[in-house]
C-alpha cells in the first residue's frame, strides 16, 4: 500500500463555489479581534479557511470548506459564526466520501 498524504487526498475534492453567497459568516469580526484571544477557527479548521491577520482580525473565505461544522461550534466567543450548509448543487463534492 502507498501511503497518501492528507493534502493529497484533499486536492482530490471538488468545489462548486455559490460566488457572492458564503454558507458561513463571521458576525462582528470585531469580536474575534477585541474579545477572542485564541482564535481557536485559524487552527482547527482542516480546510484552512479562517486566517490570523497580522493586526489580530481573522479573515473567513469559504472556498474549500469541507462542512464539517468545526468552526460552527468551536468558537469561543459563542456563536459569532453564522453557520449553514451552501445550497443545493454548491459546496464540497468528495470523491471519496
Ligand atoms: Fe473549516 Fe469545517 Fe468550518 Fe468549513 S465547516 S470553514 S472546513 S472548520
Amino acid at each position: 500500500m502507498i501511503p497518501v498524504k492528507v493534502e493529497e487526498k484533499l486536492f482530490q475534492n471538488r468545489y462548486r463555489v455559490d460566488a457572492g453567497r458564503p454558507h458561513i459568516n463571521i458576525i462582528d469580526s470585531a469580536t474575534c479581534k477585541t474579545e477572542c484571544k485564541t482564535q481557536e477557527c485559524t487552527v482547527c479548521c482542516p480546510a484552512g479557511c479562517y486566517t490570523a491577520e497580522g493586526n489580530g482580525q481573522v479573515v473567513l473565505i469559504t472556498d474549500g470548506c469541507l462542512e464539517c461544522g468545526t468552526c460552527r461550534i468551536i468558537c469561543s466567543t459563542y456563536r459569532n459564526v453564522a453557520w449553514e450548509y451552501p445550497r443545493g448543487g454548491y459546496g464540497v463534492l468528495f470523491k471519496f466520501g
